[in-house]
């Protein structure tokens, strides 16, 4: 809801500042699929997978998919190039840049013709809002990274039913603004002749939500990666007639509506839920929310609830209500695009830039602009700019620059099985291992649960290991693919000599974040373990097992060529501690137990040792640690 303000003094925004002394670096972000023009398409197949796979194809071409028209049709951000895309052709029977003639859909369905229609109603909204501000202002860098947060179009693997985000639950719907969202779209018929859908009306309604909602894709880039899907509703019949009451009725309305449509609920906000996330596990998308629109007259009172009011919409869902049209709103002309785009800035926890309180939002509980005269789609309507603070509020912060968003902003955490057994006599060892993607706190104030919980739509991208501080390598996915928000892996390590050795694993997630702890696992390869082994090592070695040891231990040695062998603990200081073993022995492996006393039979100190094996072929090294 809003409240009249008078004009706006001039101002000069913060990111005209920013960006005026950043130069070269805002004409390099303008080089991505938010600004290429955008077609509607209409694909071979229908259905949610058909979708994802074009989705897919047409990431990889460089193009992205804004607006979903289920089951076949939607729009997309995409140059000629991608658009020529083999692959991408092979999924789409049309592509248009301009009007489409709805006749020409009608083998495709109603809902593609509808979506044609709503389509070239949109091209009237042009220009879409860009404006003058720079795509991305929090990040100028954005497109440096490759843009591999499509990964969460994917399908996930088979242990997640939902691509409901890591740690959301029921009611956790738009906690931030980035991924997929669902989104039920309601046209109420009033009943009576009073206000009557027509065709025009509802291609115009449609068209401006599509553009509304397009206008964030781009201005969230591919930091965001916003998709939305129009689960459509028209001409929704309804028992009174919703312009005529008082906007605070909006449960009545709804509530009646979705009864009507088979949800169930003790309220009309439970049964919105219950849409809502039936609607996010059928498209598998992140968020979920819903549009309510009443049909109105703008000649009729401004298209005004009685009582006034045109729009609003609940902090974290589950909808907007909405007027159809109101010559009082702000910045009315492109209203059809304007205000559903501002009622999903609520949706998703963005506070009004238009009054003068200071409030804090989010889920990085970002303070709004109090000063109420900053450029702002949450000030007056205006879609060219999405100021700082509401996009800090919709988790679009990114602090240290480096293109991810902060909610998707977190290392992922790895873990290596400890190999068994050690030592072993296997060369070649396999590593087994999991990684899982972590979240960052969640502060947001408005969230519909208390505390909040931490979520995240990152999921693992990728694993690698390595042995002995080698190159990394990849490991193998344990379930096939790397996408889930928790995945096992393994890794089988190159011929290794006999010794220590140490192993070593990274995860990455989908937004190319790579852990910043390794996990580690020390494994003792020892020949034939006990006895000679057949064949002599190569080089001379020695490890002791465990590392670090409290009263004993197990030393491993080994020497390439028969004659006197020499095995010894000093001190660090040099200071020779305890002769082990003394004389001829020939090629091959060996171990002899140490019980941690000195040559004079007391328990040396705690502290760091020497281990060394001297041989006609060499001497060894390792170090070893006494924990009393
Ligand atoms: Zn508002």
């Amino acid at each position: 809801m809003r409240t009249p303000l008078p004009g706006l003094a001039p101002t000069i925004s913060l990111f005209s500042l920013l960006f005026s002394a950043m130069g070269p670096a805002a004409s390099k972000a303008q080089a991505g699929w938010e600004t290429a023009p955008s077609a509607f398409v209409v694909l071979r197949d229908s259905g949610p997978a058909a979708v994802r796979a074009f989705a897919q194809d047409l990431e990889r071409a460089g193009g992205h998919v804004a607006i979903v028209y289920p089951p076949r049709s939607a729009v997309v951000f995409a140059d000629a190039t991608a658009l020529a895309d083999a692959a991408v052709i092979e999924r789409i029977t049309s592509a248009h840049r301009t009007e489409v003639d709805a006749g020409s859909l009608r083998e495709f369905g109603g809902e593609t013709e509808r979506a044609g229609m709503a389509w070239s109603a949109s091209l009237a909204l042009e220009p879409q809002g860009l404006g003058d501000e720079p795509l991305h202002g929090v990040w100028p860098d954005a497109l440096r990274r490759p843009q591999v947060l499509g990964k969460g179009l994917e399908s996930p693997q088979t242990a997640i039913n939902t691509h409901r985000p890591l740690g959301a639950e029921y009611y956790d719907t738009s906690e931030f603004m980035a991924g997929t969202s669902v989104v039920g779209v309601w046209l109420l018929e009033a009943a009576g002749a009073t206000y009557e859908w027509t065709t025009s009306e509802t291609n115009q309604t449609l068209g401006g939500v599509q553009s509304g909602l397009a206008n964030w894709v781009r201005k969230g880039g591919p930091s965001a990666f916003l998709t939305f899907t129009l689960d459509i509703h028209t001409s929704v019949p309804v028992s009174g007639v919703p312009i005529e009451n008082p906007m605070t009725d909006d449960a009545t309305w709804a509530g009646e509506a979705l009864t009507n449509a088979g949800y169930a609920g003790a309220n009309a906000f439970e049964r919105c839920f219950a849409y809502n996330n039936a609607m996010r596990d059928l498209y598998d998308t992140n968020w979920c929310y819903s549009i309510f629109i009443a049909d109105s007259n703008p000649a009729v009172n401004q298209g005004l609830f009685s009582g006034g009011g045109y729009a609003w919409a609940y902090f974290g869902g589950p909808w907007i209500y909405m007027s159809r049209y109101s010559t009082w709103a702000y910045n009315f002309l492109r209203y059809y695009a304007v205000v559903p785009m501002h009622e999903t800035g609520h949706i998703f926890m963005d506070t009004d830039e238009y009054n003068t309180a200071l409030e804090y939002a989010g889920y990085l509980n970002a303070p709004d602009n109090p000063s109420g005269t900053v450029q702002c789609i949450m000030n007056q309507n205006d879609s060219t700019r999405v100021c700082p603070d509401t996009r800090n509020q919709i988790g679009w912060r990114d602090l240290d620059v480096d293109s991810v968003i902060e909610p998707l902003d977190v290392a992922p955490a790895v873990q290596l099985a400890v190999y068994s057994p050690d030592p072993t006599s296997n060369a070649t060892p396999t590593w087994t291992g999991a990684a899982d993607v972590m979240t960052l706190p969640n502060l947001n104030p408005m969230s519909n649960y208390f505390p909040p919980h931490d979520q995240t739509i990152v999921t693992i991208d990728s694993v690698e290991c390595r042995v002995d501080g080698g190159p990394w390598s990849a490991a193998s996915p344990g379930d096939g693919t790397f996408n889930g928000y928790s995945e096992s892996f393994s890794w089988t390590s190159p011929s290794l000599g006999n010794g220590i050795h140490v192993a070593q694993a990274r995860a990455r997630t989908s937004v190319g974040i790579w852990s910043d702890v390794f996990a580690t696992d020390t494994l003792t390869i020892a020949g034939a373990v006990g006895v000679d082994s057949g064949s002599p090592p190569a080089l001379a070695s020695v490890a002791v097992v465990p590392n670090p040891l409290q009263s004993e231990a197990q030393i491993f040695f080994a020497t390439p060529s028969d004659g006197e062998v020499r095995l010894e603990v000093y001190s660090i200081e040099g200071r020779r501690i305890r002769v082990l073993l003394a004389g001829a022995r020939s090629a091959g492996a060996g171990r002899i137990a140490w019980d941690g006393l000195d040559d004079g039979g007391r328990p040396v100190r705690s502290g760091l040792y020497i281990v060394r094996l001297l041989s006609p072929s060499g001497a060894a090294l390792t170090k070893t640690v006494i924990m009393r």
